[in-house]
């Protein structure tokens, strides 16, 4: 068994507007999986679903974890359970340094996991963690202090995504286009990032509209994803076919000036 299975899921809109019509998925730690398709094709909203976001419906279907039923979890019951999202635009937290936001997010994560008992992590223990987390991705050490996102680049919001990725230890990960505005060195190292945490404790959902992520990363699996479902699967020559072909042979209707 998978542990996390996505099945026949369709999502809408408040407004009732279906985005997403009936995915299947199944992704267990070990496993890269790609989900590439063009702009606009539900992704995003895909993933928004996945994490439990309250302007997402799921109007069909069902996200299981460990065989149980994630539906009626809100976001941070199903972090807690192990799933993690790198969003697409990570949003600036004013007064709240890097290093403080990950030690409440691996706290409220200990504390879940300790059956709601506050269960602090020691702060010699995390600093040490951090620390080294920090130096394998490449983040200077100056930016514990400084507020979330504040006046980060893009490649430093990305770096500290995966930085909190490998402070958390999530199940199964999903990145949202974590490759969009990073240039081809941060691209390498939090490429390389994510490869190193994927394994027998970890999968991860790679979702991107480039090829050139998953050249470091490296999936197993590939899905195209189009018009809010996958269309086709296949192995790691797949992505390098959309590279070279692009996803018009996909798209029943040419959709030219697609956002
Ligand atoms: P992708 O990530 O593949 O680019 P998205 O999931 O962001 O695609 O968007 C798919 C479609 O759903 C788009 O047409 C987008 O405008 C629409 N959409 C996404 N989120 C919302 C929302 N909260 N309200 C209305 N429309 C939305
Ligand atoms: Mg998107």
């Amino acid at each position: 068994m998978a542990v996390l299975e996505i099945k026949n899921l369709h999502v809408s809109t408040e407004d009732g507007t279906e985005i997403v019509r009936g995915v299947d998925l199944a992704v267990s730690p070990g496993e890269v999986h790609a989900v590439m398709g063009p702009n606009g094709s539900g992704k995003s909203t895909l993933a928004y679903a996945l994490m439990g976001h309250p302007a997402y419906e799921i109007t069909e279907g069902d996200i299981l974890l460990d065989g149980e039923s994630i539906l009626e979890l809100d976001a941070d019951e199903r972090a807690q359970r192990g799933l993690f999202l790198a969003f697409q635009y990570p949003h600036a937290v004013p007064g709240v340094t890097v290093a403080s936001f990950l030690r409440s997010a691996v706290n409220a994560i200990r504390k879940a996991r300790a059956g709601g008992e506050d269960d602090p992590v020691k702060v010699a223990d995390f600093r040490k963690e951090v620390q080294a987390a920090m130096e394998t991705l490449k983040v200077p050490k100056e930016m514990a202090g400084r507020y979330l996102n504040e006046g980060f680049s893009g490649g430093e919001k990305k770096r500290v995504e995966i930085l909190q990725m490998a402070m958390l230890k999530p199940r199964i990960a999903i990145l949202d286009e974590t490759d969009s505005g990073l240039d081809i060195d941060a691209l390498r190292i939090v490429a390389e990032g994510v490869k190193r945490l994927v394994g027998p404790d970890m999968g991860a959902v790679v979702i991107t509209h480039y090829q050139r992520i998953l050249n470091y990363i490296e999936p197993e699996f590939v899905h195209v994803f189009v018009g809010g479902g996958i269309v086709v699967e296949g192995g790691p020559e797949l992505a390098h076919k959309l590279e070279a072909e692009g996803y018009e042979a996909f798209v029943p209707d040419p959709v030219g000036g697609s956002v």
